[in-house]
């Protein structure tokens, strides 16, 4: 079962809960981390002591920027979950990629996430880490311990079990390099970070901010062929719901 955690603000940070534990997706803030805690512990049945997993859909700081302060509230078996290629760019292997459509395709994605900021707090991060502009790029790093993150997937697969019930991670490329994506065979259900934004409440669109529309476009033709989301949870904007595949709903380029 997957929940939006109340009081995310700029970017939609999730709860999935699973008979082995809990997965916060995407706490992208000082701020949503407090919120994923004030959450979790008004839960009857669960604690912070059941987080089995914090999963960064992508390195962007609006999807990181909360993620030590989370983790500093959870066990010490829990582990960050990140693209494997995010390795690359904390070990300055790799640079942070830029993007397209910073004056075109932002200004209407951001003016529409910053609407539904209702504290200073959901703005407030702890580093600079996972701004895609020169300066910034590999400079700064998240402030986890590396011995606490797992990269995905492992080896070169694109689709991989995360051993936490019926849950996947599936590469998704194209708003960034390194996207990744949670998905759930049984449930139907897709969280799938920047890939699909539904600030519109129009079925929602392919985020036209990216890497590569290219890629943004095969990753949707490979989702389209391989699972069928009945619900898709994205990085911003609202749940898109339907009884069919709603990826087919999904406005393309
Ligand atoms: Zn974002």
């Amino acid at each position: 079962m997957v929940t939006l955690i109340p009081g995310g603000g700029l970017v939609c940070s999730y709860l999935i809960s699973t008979s082995d534990g809990l997965i916060v997706v995407d706490p992208g803030s000082i701020g949503i981390a407090d919120a994923a805690r004030s959450f979790i512990n008004t839960l009857s049945d669960r604690g912070m002591h059941d987080v089995r997993a914090i999963v960064a859909t992508h390195f962007h700081i609006d999807h990181i920027g909360g993620m030590k302060r989370l983790l500093g509230f959870c066990p010490e078996g829990t582990f960050v979950f990140m693209h494997r290629r995010v390795e690359d760019y904390l070990t300055h292997k790799r640079d942070l990629p830029r993007l397209q459509g910073w004056f075109s395709d932002l200004p209407p994605v951001a003016i529409k996430s910053f609407l539904r900021v209702r504290r200073p707090s959901q703005l407030w991060v702890e580093s600079l880490a996972g701004i895609p502009l020169p300066g910034f790029g590999t400079r700064f790093h998240p402030p986890i311990p590396p011995q606490r993150i797992k990269w995905f997937c492992p080896g070169n697969a694109r689709r991989c079990g995360i051993g936490l019930d019926g849950w996947e991670i599936i590469e998704t490329p194209g708003h960034t390099a390194d996207s990744i994506s949670l998905y759930n065979e049984d449930t139907a259900e897709l969280i799938c970070g920047d890939f699909i934004l539904n600030l519109d409440r129009d079925n929602g669109r392919l985020n036209r901010f990216c890497e590569s529309r290219a890629d943004i476009l095969n990753t949707y033709d490979f989702l389209c062929d391989t699972i069928v989301p009945k619900t898709i949870y994205p990085g911003h904007g609202d749940v898109i719901r339907g009884d069919q595949n709603v990826l087919r709903r999904v406005n393309t380029f």
